[in-house]
């Protein structure tokens, strides 16, 4: 199976802008931002979505959340808030299929989204 684009920048196959790695999981800069602050968080172990997670997938998604936050206080955003969103499917908006969670900040952002 050919690798997904997120392999692919977790690989070092084409460039990343990162500002977080560990054994687990990588984040990186979104490369069209919505918003001052857009942070992607994948899984380094592909998962192409999250309703295709796993019960024994709990101890990582829990690791994904944390690290979301921690990411997100880094970035200065706890004062002023962020989103977070996992887009799921066609409908949802998802257009690269590896689980990935979105870090949105730096703005007022509108809700609920189109
Ligand atoms: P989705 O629509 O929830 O699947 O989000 C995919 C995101 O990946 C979009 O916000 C894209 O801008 C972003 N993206 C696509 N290719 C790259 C890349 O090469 N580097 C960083 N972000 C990317």
């Amino acid at each position: 199976m050919s690798k997904t684009i997120f392999e692919k920048i977790i690989a070092r196959e084409i460039p990343g802008d990162f500002l977080y790695e560990d054994d687990l999981c990588a984040c990186f800069r979104d490369i069209n931002p919505g918003a001052p602050v857009h942070l992607l968080l994948v899984p380094k172990r592909l998962i192409p979505r999250i309703a295709e997670a796993q019960d024994g997938d709990q101890e990582l998604l829990g690791h994904l959340l944390l690290t979301a936050r921690r990411v997100a206080l880094e970035q200065g955003l706890g004062e002023t808030g962020f989103r977070l969103v996992i887009n799921n499917g066609s409908d949802g908006g998802e257009t690269v299929p590896h689980l990935h969670i979105h870090i949105l900040g730096g703005r007022e952002l509108d809700w609920p989204p189109g």
